[in-house]
């Protein structure tokens, strides 16, 4: 069983000392009633939550899976009243309008629940998690009389959402999609015109269960006039149960699951084969708007999996350091430590000690990244100044990619060396901790590979409005350095910083002009480069929070504070001087990748 209690003081730190929440977020239009007091309360409630119900079902939902049966899809024992709990403690809704019986507050209160359920059952967390994305989709995309009649189901969990975008030849590329939009000739329930929708859908997670009464498919299809590629494709709103106007489910659908996969992890979320046989849709959105209405939604989604990788890293590292006090193995380098047992903890070994504070920098570091992005989130839809609005969707914009590559990756490699510390035991599956490695390596696929992220980064958000993306992260950095780099107290995590960052800004020139000279030198250098981005990033996410601790009188600082530093230490020492490698990879440029012939591999 693994060990996890949720980070709340870390959080904190995060939320109100670091980026200070009080005067960035609940000063903001909307959220005067989302106190620190109301916050504080609410993250009580969902570490609750997620402990007592969500963690309980972890490893059973692993062991029993989801059956299919006849159609229908039965989640594990427990998912259903879990669900129930869930559901009807209004979790659905937490950043959901009020208008539509949402509570209403910030964004950023929405990731950090996300990422305490990723870290107790990430398989359930799937569940509402894609009914939330269906809810963004529709609050953004749809017209009033489908907000009306749809949204209230999804935010009070009575009905839940998919994302039906890949089909059997098309995953990254969904210009190749074949599924069919034809219009019907009448109205649906909303008023909007109806089409008849022909396809089949692949991966769909959540695409069938048994948790709520009726499933809004939002589905990709293309209409009968779609101009080739990505350009043509629409979104339409499919419900599993034809929805009458007052909003009760009617009859049957032309949707229906013909399999589920079984696969490594996330055993207990359906991943659904979804056939569509003149299934009733709504157009969402324009015609062949679709792409553009997936993305806008995708953004927040793909910010919500870079936490699924954060979530499962806490836990590891949670278990590790329980497991890594009580193991028994070898003696210290320079002594015994514990010389009345048979041997020491091997906590008190440096390797051990190395996995876990590699895991711990790297967690707190991505967690202070994403609450900083979270807190932007949140200014870029409220502030009053239009200016600070774009400037905050920028960064969002920029930062997206890097936070789901970088969460993910780290995920994996946290949940792994977690594994590590365990040894022979991590491999057993009674400890729990193979199972958070098989769990966490979905994050790095779905929602656009992370190797789709790094293009995305490279190609799509650096050179936007000539780089105008990228300065809204570049200068933060660049003043900081600026304002402290004379500060002796600060100089172990402002010079570590400034060489990076500078390695960064060389990099990211290079990128720009090969890139520009040759598409495919863009291609060979992004992974390498968003790597080299993300540990830039933790590097000043660990220079604030080492500024922030040092801003403590001594004789108040607590065990927390004394952690934070000598963490922030170890990021710089032993984290950040991986950037130089990266950079000596990216600039070999593409020759050495490209340079075998096809038919050498
Ligand atoms: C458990 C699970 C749940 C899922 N849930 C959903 C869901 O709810 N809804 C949904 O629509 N889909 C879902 N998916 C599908 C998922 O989003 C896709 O698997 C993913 O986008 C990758 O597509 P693909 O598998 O077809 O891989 P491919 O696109 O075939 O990619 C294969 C490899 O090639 C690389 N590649 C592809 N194109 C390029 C390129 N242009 N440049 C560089 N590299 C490239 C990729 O990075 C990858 O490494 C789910 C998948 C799984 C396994």
């Amino acid at each position: 069983m693994v060990t996890y209690a949720a980070p709340l003081e870390d959080i904190r730190f995060g939320l109100y000392d670091l980026w200070d929440y009080e005067a960035r977020v609940a000063a903001l239009p909307g959220y005067e009633d989302a106190s620190r007091d109301v916050v504080d309360a609410v993250l009580e409630e969902a570490a609750k939550l997620c402990v007592n119900e969500l963690l309980p079902l972890n490893r059973s939902g692993d062991e029993e899976g989801c059956r299919f049966e006849n159609g229908i899809v039965r989640t594990p024992s427990g998912f259903k009243e879990a669900y129930r709990t869930f559901a009807d403690g209004g979790w659905c809704g937490l950043s959901c309008d009020p208008a539509y019986g949402g509570q209403g507050l910030p964004k950023t209160l929405q990731f950090i629940v996300e990422e305490l359920i990723c870290s107790t059952n990430l398989s359930f967390g799937t569940y509402p998690g894609l009914s939330h994305g269906a809810y963004n989709a529709l609050a953004l995309h749809g017209t009033d009389a489908q907000k009306a009649l749809y949204l209230p189901k999804l935010v009070d969990g009575s009905w839940s959402g998919t994302m039906c975008l890949t089909e059997p030849q098309c995953g990254t590329d969904l210009g190749l999609i074949r599924t069919r939009a034809v219009p019907n000739g009448a109205a649906g329930p909303d008023g909007s015109p109806a089409y008849r929708i022909t396809g089949t859908k692949i991966f769909i997670s959540a695409g069938e269960h048994d948790l709520t009464e009726n499933i809004l498919h939002l589905v990709l299809a293309k209409l009968p006039d779609a101009p080739p590629g990505t350009k043509g494709i629409s979104l339409f709103l499919v419900p599993k149960f034809l929805v009458r106007p007052d909003g009760t489910p009617g009859p049957r659908n032309g949707v229906a699951c013909g399999a589920i996969e079984h696969k490594m992890g996330i055993k207990a979320s359906s991943t659904c084969v979804m056939n569509f046989e003149d299934a009733e849709g709504y157009l969402v959105g324009r015609p062949h708007g679709g792409m553009r209405a997936m993305f806008t939604m995708m953004n927040t989604a793909r910010l919500a999996v870079g936490l699924q990788g954060l979530g499962l890293a806490e836990t590891a590292y949670q278990s590790a350091v329980a497991y890594a006090r009580e193991r028994l193995q070898g003696r210290a380098l320079r002594g015994p430590r514990a010389p009345d047992k048979p041997a020491d903890p091997i906590l008190v070994h440096p390797d051990v000690r190395r996995m876990l504070l590699t895991m711990r920098a790297t967690i707190e570091g991505t967690r202070a990244l994403a609450l900083w992005i979270g807190t932007e989130v949140d200014i870029a839809e409220r502030h009053p100044d239009p200016a600070r609005r774009q400037a905050a969707d920028d960064l969002v914009a920029l930062m997206t990619p890097i936070i789901k590559a970088y969460g993910t990756d780290m995920g994996f490699e946290a949940t792994n060396l977690g594994v590590q510390v365990f040894g022979g035991h991590g491999y057993i599956r009674e400890h729990g901790m193979e199972q958070l490695v098989r769990d966490a390596r979905i994050a790095q696929l779905y929602e656009g590979t992370n190797g789709i992220q790094a293009l995305d980064l490279v190609g799509r958000k650096l050179p936007r409005h000539m780089g105008r993306l990228l300065r809204r992260f570049f200068h933060p950095v660049l003043a900081f350095i600026e304002d402290h780099q004379g500060e002796a107290e600060l100089a172990e995590f402002v010079l570590p910083l400034a060489k990076a960052f500078g390695r960064l800004q060389q990099a990211t020139a290079w990128v720009a002009q090969q890139g520009l000279r040759d598409p495919e030198e863009a291609g060979a250098a992004a992974s390498d480069y968003l790597r080299l981005f993300a540990l830039v990033a933790l590097a000043y996410m660990w220079a604030l929070s080492a500024k922030t601790v040092l801003k403590v009188p001594q004789e108040e600082r607590s065990a927390f504070h004394h952690a934070k530093l000598a963490t922030a230490r170890f990021y710089m020492a032993r984290v950040l001087p991986q950037t130089s490698s990266l950079f000596a990879a990216i600039h070999a440029g593409a020759k050495p990748i490209m340079a075998l012939e096809e038919n050498w591999f």
